[in-house]
């Protein structure tokens, strides 16, 4: 057995950012990660020398994750991709009104069109974020975009900045704030992938003393009102006077004796998982070198050439993603005519891609998030599970009115600090 101030379980971005804030502040600290190597989500798949994340992977520029990566010195190596884009529509591609020339140029958008697509930038740029009431995203732009096509484009974009295809039930705040992001700061694509953020998180978690432990799936926690001890298989225990769960709400929930009496089984009967189709591949060239970024708006597809910002070969392969998000609302989802889709996208985009394609890779569906905040959800989640003393949560699902990776990171903070501060304080 083994004493611990604090043990994490889970080795994603959550686990490893909670374990660096603990263990930089000289708390004992343990991460216990199931698989054979860390990262979660946030891992990297090196090809014959392509790395390709699972799907496409953008880091927002001014987000939680940023600055807390910041604050802990947590450096990554990568470039903002130029803005230039594309939009796909009725089997068409047409490129997104930027300045005053391309309002001239051939367009999805009538004149007047492109005008109140303007304005509606220069306006969410702009915008203050208190004044968005708290309501779905469809119901903000219900009212406030009057133009159907300027509002096809809108939903697409936050589609885009949020990997989700729910704007029936999102609130419209937080994917506000994202969109508002990406205009203001854009996005980062890491050279490496994402696994170099991990690498990074987990040498400065060593560094200052934290200790990772691989292939130690938790299989249960004992608490009994406080937190007593984490077991992992062959009876090997840690005992800790906190625990963080840095897991998906289901695991969380598997973990805690009775957890139905808890907060947290509220908290995942609440949750709403996000998928999607990802088709990743490592390209010898680009077949057409002006489609580097496409967002689709009678389809809920979107592409982007990672490489164009991220160093992501040796060889100068390009690193290409293709998304398509499931929509929330359907129940049946037919694999087969997603990977077709995909194909038809890239047909459309990039002809002939299929020549130059010397590395690929398909998930039919993958969790890109295991909540986000809608309207459905009662209350924000963690960061202390209020029924047992010392029990944390963390992860993408724990977030406030943070977005993906920045809620994981974001979340992951709320959780150490509570702990650093002491259990009566609120943060
Ligand atoms: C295709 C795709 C694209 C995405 N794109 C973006 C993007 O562009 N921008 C962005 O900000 N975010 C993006 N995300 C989201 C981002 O990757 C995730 O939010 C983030 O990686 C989640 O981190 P996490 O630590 O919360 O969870 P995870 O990464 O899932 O980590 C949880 C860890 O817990 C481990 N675990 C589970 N059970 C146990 C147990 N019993 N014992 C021990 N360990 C256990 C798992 O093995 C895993 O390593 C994307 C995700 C996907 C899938």
């Amino acid at each position: 057995m083994e004493r611990y101030d604090a043990v994490i379980i889970g080795g994603g971005i959550a686990g490893l950012t909670a374990a660096l804030y603990l263990a930089k502040e000289g708390k004992k600290t343990a991460v216990l990660e199931k698989s054979s190597r860390f990262g979660g989500r946030a891992m990297t798949i090196n090809k014959n020398g392509v790395l390709m994340n699972l799907g496409a992977h953008a880091l927002y520029k001014g987000g939680e994750a940023d600055k807390i990566f910041e604050e802990l010195g947590v450096s990554i190596k990568g470039n903002k991709p130029s803005v230039a884009a594309q939009v796909i529509w009725k089997n068409d591609v047409y490129q997104v009104p930027m300045g005053w020339r391309s309002l001239f140029s051939k367009q999805f958008l009538t004149l007047s069109g492109k005008l109140r697509l303007v304005k509606l930038m220069v306006h969410l740029y702009k915008m203050d974020l208190n004044s968005v009431p708290h309501e779905s995203l469809q119901t903000w732009a219900e009212r406030e975009i009057a133009d159907p096509m300027v509002r096809h484009f809108f939903f697409a974009l936050c589609r885009t900045a949020t990997y989700t295809h729910a704007a029936n039930i999102q609130l419209a705040r937080p994917v506000i704030r994202q969109v508002q992001r990406v205009l203001k700061e854009g996005v980062f694509y890491a050279d490496y992938g994402w696994e170099s953020i991990i690498n990074e998180l987990k040498s400065k978690a060593a560094q200052y003393g934290a200790k990772l432990h691989e292939t130690a799936g938790v299989e249960r926690i004992d608490c009994n009102g406080e937190v007593k001890r984490v077991w992992c298989p062959h009876d090997h225990s840690f005992e800790a006077h906190h625990v963080i769960m840095a897991v998906p709400p289901h695991e969380a929930c598997r973990l805690i004796p009775n957890s139905e009496k808890t907060s947290l089984y509220r908290w995942k009967e609440e949750a709403l998982s996000v998928t999607a189709s990802c088709f990743d591949m490592g390209l010898k060239t680009l077949p057409n070198k002006n489609h580097q970024f496409a967002i689709g708006l009678d389809q809920p597809v979107f592409f982007t050439n990672q490489s164009r910002a991220a160093k992501l070969s040796n060889d100068g392969k390009c690193v290409v993603s293709l998304v398509k998000y499931h929509d929330l609302t359907r129940t049946h989802l037919d694999l087969q005519s997603e990977k077709q889709q995909l194909d038809a996208a890239m047909d459309l985009l990039h002809p002939g891609w299929k020549k130059e394609a010397a590395e690929q890779q398909y998930l039919p569906k993958i969790t890109i998030v295991h909540n986000f905040p809608h309207t459905g959800r009662t209350e924000n989640p963690g960061p202390a599970v209020p029924e047992i003393k010392g029990i944390y949560i963390a992860g993408d699902w724990a977030g406030h009115e943070e977005l993906l990776a920045d809620a994981a990171a974001a979340s992951a903070k709320r959780a150490a600090m509570h702990i650093l501060k002491g259990d009566k304080v609120s943060v």
